[in-house]
Formats: C-alpha cells, sequence, structure tokens
C-alpha cells in the first residue's frame, strides 16, 4: 500500500487526491487522528487508520512490509515533534516498508523551526530505511491566505527587506510527494523543492494591486518592529518570534531553493504566485 500520515491536513488531503487519480483507493491508506474528518476519503474507498504521533502503540501493526509511507512532519511544535516523527520511523522499520518519505524543509534554511527537521531526518537516514527527503520550500498559501489585512491595510508588511522566496503550491509539493510514493528510484535520494520562480515581496505587493486594483505597498519594517505587529495582532510571542525568523532568513535568501526539483517530480511547472493570489481573490 501506500499510507500517507496527515492526510486529513492540508498538503496531506492534497496528497490523498492526487494519489486517487493515480492508483485504485484500496492501495492507498489514510492515517489520521479522527476519522470522521476523512469520511470522504472513506466513502471513495480509500483505507482509514486511526493513530496519533503521540501514542506510540496505536502505530503497532500499521504498516506493512513493502509499503511506500509519506511522513507529514506535524504541527504540534510544543509536543516534541521529533520524537513524534520518530515513533513513526521506528513503526515503518519494524514492518519493513520499501520506502518512507518525509516532508522536511530547504537545506539552505537556518531559522530555528528548522531544527526538528533536520534532527528527524538524522533518525530517518541512520534507521536504515530507504528513504526519500522532501525537503519543502515555502507554500504560496502562507501568503496569499491571509490577503484580508494586507487588502484592509493597503501593504504588505513583512521584515524580509528585499529577500526572495521560491514559494510554490500545496498542490505542487503534493505533486512531488505522489510521484515519488508512485515512481521508481527514489531510494535514498534528497530533493530540494520549491518554486520556479522566486519573488520579492515588491513584486508580490505590486501583483495584488493589479489584480485588486486597490493601491498596495511593500512596508519593509525592521525585525523587532514586525514581532511586535505580529504580537500585537494577538499572536503569541514565540510564533511571532518564529515568523520574525523566517522573514530575516528570507532575507539572507535562505528560501531561494534553485536546481528545479520540484518542476521535475511534479512533471509541469509550478504554480506561478500571480495564480496563487488569483485564487485567493476570487475566494
Ligand atoms: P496542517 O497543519 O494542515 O496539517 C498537519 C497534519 O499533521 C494534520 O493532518 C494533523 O492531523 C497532523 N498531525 C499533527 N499532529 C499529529 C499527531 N500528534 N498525530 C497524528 N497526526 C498529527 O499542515 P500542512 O498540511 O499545511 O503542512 C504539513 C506540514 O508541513 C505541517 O504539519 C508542518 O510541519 C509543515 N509546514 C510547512 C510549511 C511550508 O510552508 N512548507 C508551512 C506550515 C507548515 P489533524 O488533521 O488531525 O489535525
Amino acid at each position: 500500500s501506500i499510507v500517507v500520515t496527515g492526510a486529513t491536513g492540508h498538503l496531506g488531503r492534497h496528497v490523498v487526491e492526487q494519489l486517487l487519480e493515480k492508483v485504485p483507493a484500496d492501495r492507498i491508506t489514510a492515517v489520521v487522528r479522527t476519522p470522521e474528518k476523512a469520511a470522504d476519503f472513506a466513502d471513495r474507498g480509500v483505507r482509514i487508520a486511526v493513530a496519533d504521533y503521540n501514542a506510540p502503540e496505536t502505530f503497532d501493526g500499521l504498516f506493512s512490509a513493502g509499503d511506500k509511507v509519506l511522513l507529514i512532519s506535524g504541527n504540534e511544535f510544543d509536543k516534541g515533534r521529533v520524537q513524534q516523527h520518530k515513533v513513526v520511523i521506528d513503526a515503518a522499520k519494524a514492518a519493513g516498508v520499501a520506502l518512507l518519505a518525509y516532508t522536511s524543509a530547504p537545506g539552505s534554511l537556518k531559522a530555528a523551526l528548522v531544527d526538528d527537521h533536520r534532527a528527524t531526518e538524522e533518525a530517518l537516514v541512520s534507521s536504515g530505511l530507504p528513504y526519500a527527503l522532501l525537503r519543502n520550500g515555502w507554500y504560496h498559501e502562507n501568503y496569499t491566505e491571509n490577503l484580508a489585512p494586507v487588502l484592509e491595510h493597503g501593504a504588505v508588511v513583512q521584515a524580509a527587506g528585499e529577500g526572495r522566496v521560491s514559494s510554490a503550491s500545496r498542490a505542487d509539493y503534493a505533486a512531488a510527494a505522489v510521484a515519488v510514493l508512485t515512481g521508481e528510484g527514489h531510494e535514498n535520494k534528497t530533493y530540494e523543492l520549491g518554486g520556479d520562480e522566486a519573488w520579492g515581496f515588491a513584486e508580490y505587493a505590486a501583483e495584488i494591486s493589479k489584480q485588486s486594483g486597490k493601491e498596495i505597498v511593500y512596508n519593509s519594517v525592521p525585525l523587532e518592529a514586525y514581532i511586535g505587529i505580529l504580537t500585537g495582532a494577538g499572536l503569541p510571542e514565540p510564533l511571532a518570534a518564529v515568523f520574525g525568523g523566517v522573514d530575516a532568513s528570507i532575507e539572507k535568501g535562505e528560501l531561494v531553493v534553485a536546481g528545479g526539483d520540484l518542476s521535475r517530480l511534479a512533471g509541469r511547472p509550478t504554480t506561478p504566485i500571480s495564480e496563487a493570489i488569483a485564487a485567493a481573490l476570487k475566494g
């Protein structure tokens, strides 16, 4: 089987949808915490397995020898994600899966939030399992799902200076994952995944202006001011610091991913940011 954890998350849903276009539904297993959230998949014949990264025993016997598994990194930053991911790696090792693919972060990114990814990569590589590291770059949706304040204030406010980012849509990253899960020859490979075109926030603001007909400027603020704006808007301080750190990384060019691994795996160009803006403005 092809087994996908985090299947009811944003990325996981795209992966399962795209797998359904390529393989019979009964060859796909969606690993979920809340089966009610996967009812639509079950209706279409996808197998559902219920498990939680925080409860190792729920992964006992979940995988079979020869499975190809996608471990989608968790989002519980306060619960020890490395340990959570190791639960999945250990269960996959015990079963003897054919491939364990992991959604990581670009090798060039040095922000604090990558520590969990690097430690998970090390655990996976040293497990001896055939692995694939899908080092996903930034999602377009990180920005385009937050257009309301931009339109309201007429400004894109970031602390990234002239930095550029090679973002792509979640659907693009899902296509790469599906290619790895359904294709051959991906064992022990590391893919640096990002959009074909890097862009900066001034261009991003100009594109929103063009499409919305409203004047939108890019307001690049110092890091401390940016963190203050985020906490002022109600974000907890640690999370605001993480977002600030990401902008500092963008300014240094750490989220520019070159090399074309993503479009090569997907077999098509990546989605331009302008398309993601258009989709978001349509609602
Ligand atoms: P989501 O937050 O939508 O999905 C996270 C998934 O992880 C959900 O399916 C969630 O389950 C599952 N999950 C979390 N904790 C557990 C647990 N204890 N046991 C089992 N499953 C768990 O994120 P996305 O799909 O958008 O992105 C996937 C991952 O990529 C994120 O979790 C994060 O690690 C990383 N990320 C990458 C970004 C990028 O720009 N490249 C941006 C943001 C995150 P449930 O559906 O039950 O909630």
